[in-house]
């Protein structure tokens, strides 16, 4: 289900470009005073993004669901008479496809809506932390070293310009590394709340992008994470592009992405997460 991934990480870069865009419209030195307005463009840009990423993950599920189990589930954006055809047309219409076809036949449906309600208090809420930790935390650090940078150097001086850019690129990382965490939390979040609460799904498994870090390639390597009473918290991170793919049959094919990092912790033989972390580095590294 690479689409539905590529789609999720899409929908992050989009918001990256747009806190970028942001960033790029205030001078360096104008950066303390425009807080109150980059924090509104900051949040806006976020919340856009996670409910599109919320509405993709809901479509995709739900293909998913009636591709195993030939039943269509309720919940936001669901509409009566759904198809196979109806259900790949909302996927691909929530990746930005205008294409998609499959079988007319309307499916027997499961009324229950595993899918949280989205809450936008609580999204705003995480979304202004992230501000407050990514950008304004640096910004009053950088405006407290300022007159010892500057001193009596002239501003074209080689090491403040470095030091002015470096500020400058850690407010698009930061900001994008955890804004983009919580616009793909909107997909993440909706898909494992629904599979705890979904009793046709059984469990899911970890895609990730195409090099994650050596922490989601352990998790991704242990294949399928059958659901129980307290299924653990999904672990994404900033910069992180990973996705939960529900499974609702015995009958799931892993990615062979997944396999292969089965094979390499099998190859690695054990030890700490550190050793871990050494061993994979290099071996994806050649
Ligand atoms: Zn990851």
């Amino acid at each position: 289900m690479a689409a539905y991934q590529l789609a999720q990480e899409a929908l992050a870069a989009e918001f990256s470009g747009r806190w970028a865009e942001a960033l790029a419209a205030v001078e360096a030195r104008q950066i303390a005073g425009s807080l109150t307005e980059l924090e509104a463009a900051y949040v806006a840009a976020i919340r856009e993004s996670a409910a599109a990423s919320y509405a993709l993950s809901i479509a995709f599920y739900r293909l998913v669901r009636a591709l195993e189990t030939g039943r269509v589930v309720g919940g936001p954006g669901y509409r009566p008479g759904a198809s196979l055809g109806s259900l790949w047309v909302d996927f691909n219409r929530a990746t930005g496809k205008r294409t998609g076809s499959g079988p007319s036949t309307p499916l027997p449906v499961d009324t229950r809506n595993p899918f949280p309600a989205a809450d936008p208090a609580r999204e705003a809420r995480r979304a202004a932390e992230a501000f407050r930790h990514q950008v304004a935390d640096r910004v009053e650090r950088h405006e407290r070293e300022r007159p010892a940078r500057e001193g009596s150097a002239a501003l074209d001086d080689p090491e403040l310009v470095a030091w002015e850019r470096e500020f400058l690129e850690s407010l698009k990382t930061g900001g994008s590394g955890a804004g983009g965490m919580l616009v793909q939390d909107g997909g993440r979040d909706a898909v494992h709340i629904a599979l705890q609460d979904d009793p046709g799904a059984i469990g899911y498994y970890r895609k990730t992008d195409d090099s994650p870090c050596y922490f989601c390639a352990l998790m991704a390597g242990r294949g399928a994470v059958y659901k129980s009473k307290r299924t653990a918290a999904f672990g994404a991170h900033p910069h992180c592009h990973c996705q939960a793919v529900p499974i609702f049959s015995r009958r799931y094919q892993l990615p062979a992405e997944n396999d292969k990092f089965t094979r390499m912790w099998r190859d690695f033989g054990g030890g700490s997460l550190a050793d871990w972390r050494t061993y994979y580095r290099t071996t994806t590294k050649t």
